[in-house]
């Protein structure tokens, strides 16, 4: 656990100092130690310090500037900060407090109380830490759908006009696709709506592996339909990769239940490139040109690709 949580010092005195870091250490801990609150502050800047173990009168910048400084600025974490002082009035600790600082010990003070206010710290830590984690989880899972696995519509509306701004500040092309199912209708009627849930999770399988990683993506943007968003890519290049896709989709075969089943596609792409003026571009104008393909494609007889630029 001590690990996790390197500890900066910031004591003026070297007597106090190396043993505060040798004390330290000797738990189990990470130290850096400083000579003032100024030094302590600029290695901030390169270097994230969950915990801070700071004395009050120093030179330069004291504790309690330290505390106010640390409280000011946006750390990635919690900073858990301990103030050291000579000072023992119930007035010196509350202005301690007040300053930012979490806890405090009163010089001079037992090593073991040292070591367990520094755990009481930890505890404090490790709980930032789980909440942090859990909303993290719950983070994912409000961006996901669950039964695909891919991004859902929620994220896509909110992550579309990003890369659209992205590409037109960069001067970049950008193309999306809009793929459905053909006659997926039938694929639940024939063998089940669970084989088509088996079937769903295969195409947007299928997506995944066949877009580049990491700069393309995908969301499920209705029932059987999916979007995918090809930044750097412009509507030639976002056609091919539909192609790619329409192939790809050809040779795959989804068994389950003992039943093999094989689906096709149709996709209609769109896209800009730099010079596509702007007031062409925007997340709805896109969707509905690639709708307005994807419908095209269906007409002219489904598993086809079917696009054209935005301008
Ligand atoms: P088309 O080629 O014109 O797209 O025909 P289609 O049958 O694919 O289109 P339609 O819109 O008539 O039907 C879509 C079907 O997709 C109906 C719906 O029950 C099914 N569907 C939508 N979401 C799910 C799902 O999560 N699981 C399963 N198993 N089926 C789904
Ligand atoms: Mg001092
Ligand atoms: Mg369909
Ligand atoms: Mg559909």
């Amino acid at each position: 656990m001590s690990d996790d949580f390197p500890i900066l010092i910031a004591e003026d005195d070297p007597v106090s100092r190396k043993l505060l870091e040798k004390i330290l250490i000797k738990a189990g801990n990470k130290v850096v130690s400083v000579e003032n609150g100024q030094r302590a502050l600029e290695l901030f800047n390169d270097k994230f310090f969950p915990i801070v173990l700071t004395d009050w009168m120093m030179p330069e910048m004291d504790g309690l500037e330290l505390c106010r400084a640390i409280r000011k600025n946006t750390y990635p974490g919690y900073v858990f900060i301990i103030l050291l002082t000579a000072k023992d009035s119930k007035d010196d600790v509350i202005m301690g407090l007040r300053a930012g600082a979490d806890d405090y010990l009163i010089k001079p003070f037992s090593h073991a109380e040292l070591v367990a206010r520094l755990n009481t710290g930890k505890r404090v830590l490790e709980l930032e830490k789980s909440l942090k984690d859990a909303n993290e989880e719950i983070r994912i899972l409000s961006i996901t759908d669950p039964l695909t696995g891919t991004y859902n519509r929620g994220y896509m509306t909110e992550r579309l006009p990003q890369e659209i701004k992205r590409a037109r500040r960069y001067s970049r092309a950008l193309s999306i696709i809009l793929c459905d199912i053909d006659h997926f209708k039938k694929v639940n009627d024939t063998y089940g709506h669970l084989a088509g849930d088996r079937v769903l999770k295969d195409f947007a399988q299928c997506i995944r592996h066949s877009i580049r990683q990491d700069v393309d993506w995908t969301a499920r943007y209705g029932g059987e339909e999916f979007l995918i968003v090809l930044p750097e890519t412009d509507v030639n290049g976002g056609s091919v990769m539909a192609e790619r896709l329409q192939s790809e989709l050809s040779q795959r075969v989804t068994e389950t239940q003992g039943k093999k089943i094989s689906i096709t596609a149709s996709f209609g792409v769109t896209g800009f490139s730099p010079d596509t003026p702007d007031e062409m571009i925007s997340p709805e104008a896109m969707i509905s040109k690639a709708d307005k393909y994807l419908y095209q494609a269906k007409r002219e007889g489904r598993n086809r690709v079917m696009g054209e630029a935005l301008d």
